[in-house]
This record gives structure tokens, C-alpha cells and sequence, in this order.
């Protein structure tokens, strides 16, 4: 037999069986006292399952051509006993990799022309004060409208516009046009306290160039910073190394956090631990049910009292009864948003609240 390799510290001891399951065999001898950690099978079949569809083709195309190149060598050494099928059974298997890869790549093909021909556009929700009914600012949410797919919601192409960095173009288009809107709004109804809230992906913040990009919109527009919210989930924990600077240096300038989707993630207690943002939106799912069930209504007094405590502001999401309404107007909630007071609209039509309604 010949010799493969010689191994250092951290190297790798690989052998492609426990990839394609087929029979084959090699020898390690330690030279010195060493520690081995083993990766199984099961471990690897695994972290496939979890990886982007893309990758999965990919991986798949690569062990295909193993095994088949595989399958000529023991063909040449015949006799070797056991049928190649019956082996490669036990080879880690690739599931629905070439559809949902086709799907994805599609999809991000279908974004990036998007860019290119304008088809997105941003919806306006009021966001109000439970104590006085009047609005006090605007979530932007982003609407993409496909020639063939026609109007794609935006949990459906949000993730693979962060999986594939589309998200860091789109994402400064959307911080552009978001404060133009806000700025027009406050032309339009001399109510220069109008904010505007703005959801920022965590993929966005990882960009180094994300901190000179609102200083450059500050300076475009004018805009106090103040009635700038960013709205940001615990994924910021999830991802790269530069995320908590570029919301440090922004909050530097004035710009406001909320943290988003409040209760939902695994770590919200931690995140707030780590994480200083200036508000908390309570997601929609303990919202809507406050009313009817205790376990919501725990949840929702909790948060509450915590976010006074921490002197946070309060919104909450997804009201859509004027009983949830009323029901956290009692508790001290400072600010709603829902289908009650009104939905994700364009623009123009946003106009129409301050026709019909006193705002402050
Ligand atoms: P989100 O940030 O939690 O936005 C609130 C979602 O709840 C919106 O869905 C809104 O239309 C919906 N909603 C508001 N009030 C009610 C209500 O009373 N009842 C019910 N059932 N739903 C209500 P939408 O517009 O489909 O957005 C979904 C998610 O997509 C957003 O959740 C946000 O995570 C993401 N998203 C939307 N726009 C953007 C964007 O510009 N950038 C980024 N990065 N993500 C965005
Ligand atoms: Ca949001
Ligand atoms: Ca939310």
C-alpha cells in the first residue's frame, strides 16, 4: 500500500466512504499522542438537509460524478462481492435539490431584473397613539409587483434577496424612496413630526457601506434623524461582525431602533440584554389574541411593564378589533399599528387620513 498524506494539528482525516456510502478502506497510524474527533455519517446527512438549495445541487452534482466514476473502478475490479446499488443506498441522500435550486436561482434572476425595471414599490401603514387616535408615523413595506408572478409578498422573496445579497441594492432604494415619501408627507400635511419606520435586514447592516448610506440619505433629504426608525429582528445576532457598529454608529446620529417581531425569537430577553434599541414592536401573534386569551394577555402585560421599566417605546402590531385597541390603551401601550387603523397603502392614499381625521 502507499502512503497518502501526513497529517499536522487540525487537519482533516477524510475518506469519501462516509460520503457515498460505497466499501472502501485506508489506515491511519499516529505518529504522537493525538486526539481524534469523528464526524459520522448522520452528522453530515444532516447539515445538508439545512444548506441553501444551491449548494445541495451543487454537492449533488459533485457525488454523482464521485459514484459514477466510482462505479467504472469497481466494475474493473469485478468480483468484488456485493452489488454497487445495494451500497450507494447508504450514500447520503440529496433531497429535491435540482427543483428547488431551479426555483431559487429563478427567483434571484427575476429580482435582479426587478431592480433593473422599477417593479418594486413601498405601502405606508399608519402607526397611531392608542391615546389619542392620531397618527404619529408610517411603516414602509416593500411590494414587488412580477410581470407573470404579479404581486409577490414580500415573505416570499425576502429571504433569498438577503440569501444572495440583492438585498443590499434593494435595501438602499428602499432607505431612498422611504425618506422621500416621508419628506412629501410632510409637505403635503405641514405635520413635520411625521416618522417613518424603515425595516433594515441584518444582511444590510453586515455591509460595510450601510453607515455611509444614511449619512448620504440625511444629507439628501434633510431628514432629522430622529423621525428615522430602523427596524431591526434578533437575526442581527446571526449574522457577520460588523452589524452591532454600524447600529452603534448610526444610533450615534440619531437614527432610532425598534426591535421587530418582539417575543417570537428564541433570545428576545438576550437581544435586549445586548442589543440598545429605542423601541419594541410586540409581534402581531400575542397581539391579536390579547383580549380572549390569559396567555396572551400575560405576555402582552409583561412586555409592557418591561418596556416601561426599560424606558422603551411600545408599539403594537397586527391590531385589528377596537377592543385590542382599547384593551392596550389601558395598559399604557404608547403606539398601534393594524388593519383598525388602516392598511399598507400607497402613498397618495395616505393622504386621505389627514382629510378625514384630526392629527397631531
Ligand atoms: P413586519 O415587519 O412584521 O411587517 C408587518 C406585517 O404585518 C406586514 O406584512 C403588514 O402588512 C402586516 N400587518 C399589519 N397590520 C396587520 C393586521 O392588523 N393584521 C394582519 N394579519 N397583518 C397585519 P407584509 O407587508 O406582508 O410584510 C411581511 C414582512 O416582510 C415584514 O414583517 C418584514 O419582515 C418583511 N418586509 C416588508 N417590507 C420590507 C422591507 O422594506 N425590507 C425588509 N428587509 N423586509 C421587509
Ligand atoms: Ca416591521
Ligand atoms: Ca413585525
Amino acid at each position: 500500500s502507499s502512503l497518502l498524506s501526513v497529517l499536522g494539528p487540525g487537519d482533516l482525516f477524510g475518506e469519501m466512504a462516509v460520503i457515498d456510502g460505497l466499501l472502501r478502506s485506508a489506515t491511519a497510524t499516529a505518529l504522537e499522542n493525538c486526539e481524534l474527533t469523528v464526524i459520522n455519517r448522520d452528522q453530515l446527512q444532516q447539515r445538508i438537509e439545512v444548506l441553501d438549495p444551491v449548494m445541495r445541487l451543487l454537492i449533488s452534482v459533485l457525488l454523482t460524478k464521485i459514484r459514477n466514476n466510482n462505479r467504472i473502478v469497481s466494475c474493473q475490479n469485478a468480483g468484488s462481492g456485493m452489488a454497487n446499488d445495494e451500497l450507494s443506498n447508504s450514500a447520503i441522500r440529496i433531497p429535491d435539490s435540482f427543483k428547488s435550486a431551479q426555483e431559487q436561482l429563478k427567483l434571484e434572476q427575476d429580482l435582479l431584473e426587478g431592480i433593473e425595471k422599477k417593479e418594486f414599490l413601498l405601502n405606508y401603514q399608519p402607526i397611531v397613539d392608542l391615546q389619542t387616535n392620531s397618527i404619529k408615523g408610517f411603516e414602509a413595506l416593500l411590494r414587488w409587483i412580477h410581470p407573470s408572478r404579479g404581486l409577490v409578498p414580500p415573505d416570499k422573496f425576502i429571504d433569498v434577496a438577503e440569501q444572495s445579497s440583492l438585498i443590499i441594492p434593494i435595501g438602499i432604494w428602499i432607505l431612498h424612496q422611504a425618506i422621500h415619501d416621508i419628506k412629501w408627507l410632510h409637505k403635503k400635511t405641514s405635520l413635520n413630526n411625521l416618522f417613518i419606520s424603515i425595516n433594515v435586514s441584518s444582511r444590510q447592516l453586515d455591509d460595510p457601506n450601510f453607515v455611509n448610506e444614511m449619512i448620504k440619505v440625511q444629507k439628501k433629504f434633510s431628514i432629522n434623524p430622529n423621525l428615522v426608525k430602523l427596524e431591526v429582528t434578533e437575526r442581527v445576532f446571526h449574522e457577520g461582525p460588523i452589524v452591532l457598529d454600524s447600529i452603534n454608529r448610526c444610533r450615534q446620529m440619531g437614527y432610532a431602533f425598534s426591535l421587530d417581531d418582539f417575543g417570537t425569537g428564541y433570545a428576545s430577553m438576550t437581544t435586549l440584554f445586548n442589543l440598545t434599541v429605542d423601541a419594541i414592536k410586540i409581534d402581531r401573534i400575542f397581539v391579536n389574541k390579547v383580549t380572549k386569551d390569559p396567555k396572551s394577555m400575560a405576555i402582552v402585560q409583561a412586555i409592557t411593564t418591561l418596556a416601561r421599566s426599560m424606558n422603551l417605546h411600545l408599539v403594537a402590531e397586527g391590531i385589528e378589533e377596537a377592543s385590542t385597541a382599547a384593551f392596550l390603551k389601558n395598559l399604557g401601550c404608547q403606539h398601534g399599528q393594524g388593519y383598525l387603523f388602516g392598511r399598507p397603502q400607497p402613498l397618495e392614499q395616505c393622504l386621505s387620513y389627514f382629510k378625514k381625521s384630526s392629527a397631531a
